[in-house]
């Protein structure tokens, strides 16, 4: 089959032709790839962040967003049948351990992370297990849904964590209106009655924001953003600031955003959290991190999808269009997320 490869850091991918994975363990799953979203995280893979984390063996097969069709299955599989259209929770999890009898999937002790620390779905097929696959409504197109298996399941993943905090009169700040921003921002209409306040550099990424709920839109550009949002939150700052980009100034920008008291999600990550401890306690924010989300917020998410409360807006190549894509998103010329569509999939679907 063909697979898009790391073969070094700091190189572009390559199409390499690959032995197919084979459903050999009882609760294997082939899935055969119908779409997968292009993450930020195979921009910092690329540039070896994961390297010692991972401890990948290069080469590898990048790809953690993935939807498809079920195209085998091990001897002890009854949840999917072959043919079954599928989203796939990016992580595989042994369903034994403390972390996922709490179904805390992520935490997983003897997970693995397929696109992360073995071969992702950038290929014709992707090995994966029984627990990890949503079964999806046959209609569904996997260029339609793929992004929601980690883009949109990270973003519901924050919002549902901050639903608490986000009561009537409250004001959230989202930070980027890009790939999760855009679904977060969905999320936050769905749950919460907060008012929304988007920051991005991009207008055509406010743009989008307005279009999915924003309540406001802030261009950033030197430091009048803070200033308009200082504004927009009468002075106090924001309750939550839902962080999607966490490099490039995004946290410092957050800090001076945020109500004393206030909640700091952290999503997007490249930089260091670099505030003095004696403004942690004496302003009392709270830093929470967030890696991905649960099997059930996967399935939450595809119900919001289903109702039409959540829609994906996504930018479509060919899987050998890969470090085309991967430059449009680093430049910011990517809007929504990026879809990779392997040759093998028919045009229709
Ligand atoms: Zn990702
Ligand atoms: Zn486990």
């Amino acid at each position: 089959m063909k697979a898009a490869r790391l073969h070094a850091y700091h190189e572009q991918l390559k199409m390499d032709e690959v032995d197919e994975p084979k459903a050999t363990g009882p609760h294997d799953v082939i899935v055969r790839i119908g779409a997968a979203g292009l993450c930020r995280t195979d921009l910092h893979i690329q540039e070896g962040q994961w390297a010692e984390k991972s401890q990948v063996v290069l080469p590898y097969t990048p790809g953690h967003e993935n939807a498809g069709w079920i195209h085998e299955v091990g001897s002890d599989v009854s949840n999917v049948e072959v043919g079954d259209t599928v989203i796939v929770h990016p992580f595989i999890t042994c369903g034994l351990c403390r972390a996922c009898r709490r179904g805390d999937d992520m935490h997983c002790a003897n997970g693995s992370f397929p696109g992360i620390n073995r071969d992702g779905g950038f290929a014709d097929f992707l090995l994966t297990s029984a627990r990890s696959v949503v079964k999806l409504d046959p209609s569904l197109q996997p260029a339609d849904i793929a992004a929601l298996a980690d883009a949109g399941l990270t973003a519901i993943h924050a919002v549902k964590k901050a639903i608490p905090v986000l009561g009537s009169g409250t004001k959230c700040v989202v930070i980027g209106a890009g790939g999760l921003g855009h679904i977060g921002i969905q999320c936050l209409k769905a749950y919460t009655p907060t008012e929304i306040i988007v920051v991005d550099p991009s207008e055509k990424a406010l743009a989008l924001a307005s279009e999915v709920g924003a309540d406001h839109t802030v261009k950033v550009e030197g430091t009048s953003h803070i200033d308009t949002v200082q504004e927009l939150t009468d002075g106090a700052g924001a309750q939550a600031i839902i962080d999607f980009v966490g490099e490039k100034g995004a946290l410092e920008d957050g800090v001076a955003m945020i109500e004393d008291g206030g909640f700091y999600y952290v999503i997007g990550y490249g930089e260091n959290v670099n505030v003095p401890t004696i403004d942690i306690i004496s302003r009392e924010i709270s830093f929470i991190g967030n890696l991905v989300g649960t099997y059930a917020d996967l399935q939450d998410l595809m119900t919001l999808t289903a109702q039409g409360k959540v829609t994906l807006h996504t930018s479509t190549y060919p899987l050998e269009a890969i470090n085309d894509a991967m430059a449009d998103l680093d430049n910011g010329r990517l809007q929504g997320r990026g879809i990779l569509v392997p040759a093998s999939v028919p045009a229709a679907a």
